[in-house]
């Protein structure tokens, strides 16, 4: 899996986060500010290229801030996801599989947002292939107002159960602070 830009440097931040809003407005007022952290350092946002939920949210507010945006949808959701017509880039690929290969080509570090199911499937797919030593880039969760906190126990668990090893849940950085996990990306992409 390739980098984009000069090796050890934050240029570019895969988001995974939901189509949906979800219904604490927290969750819509965090995928904005960090649309527009990302755009205020600079940092070009990956994202799976929807108008809906988060992801819409997410995007608006980065566009809005002057940030570049590129978006990865398959044909078949660009309906369903309402594809965002004014993305500094938007790739239209086969399907799903192709989707997070690219974005994951085109990012040097990811960052979980809340979300539902495909934000797990995205978040755990590319988790697992850091711990397979697929790729070196480091991953975030960004945990707005706890949302994630059952699943890092269910994580936790994983270890204790002997299923995984602590390490390997040591890939993923947990902040609850914007601003310092990507400081702590940036710190540890730095560190490859
Ligand atoms: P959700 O968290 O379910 O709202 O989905 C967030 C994003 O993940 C949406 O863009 C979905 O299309 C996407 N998604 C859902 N399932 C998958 C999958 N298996 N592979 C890649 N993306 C997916």
């Amino acid at each position: 899996m390739s980098a984009v830009g000069r090796p050890g440097e934050l240029q570019s931040v895969c988001v995974f986060c939901g189509s949906s809003k979800g219904h604490d407005p927290a969750f819509v007022r965090a995928a904005e500010a960090f649309g527009r952290l990302l755009a205020g350092r600079g940092i070009t946002l990956v994202y799976g290229g929807g108008h809906t939920g988060l992801m819409g949210a997410l995007a608006d507010a980065a566009l809005a801030a002057g940030g570049r945006v590129i978006g990865v949808i398959p044909a078949g959701l660009a309906e369903r996801e309402l594809l965002h017509s004014r993305l500094s880039e938007q790739h239209v690929v086969t399907g799903m599989h192709e989707r997070k290969a690219l974005m994951a080509s085109l990012a040097s570090a990811f960052v979980a947002l809340p979300g539902g199911l495909g934000t797990l499937d995205e978040l755990f797919e590319i988790w697992t292939w850091a711990q397979l030593g697929l790729h070196a880039k480091p991953i975030g969760l960004l945990d707005v107002n706890g949302f994630f906190r059952p699943l890092l126990e269910l994580t936790s668990q994983i270890v204790e159960h002997g299923f995984a090893r602590r390490e390997n849940l040591e890939l993923v950085l947990v902040d609850d602070h914007a601003e310092r996990l990507l400081e702590r990306l940036a710190d540890r992409l730095r560190a490859e």
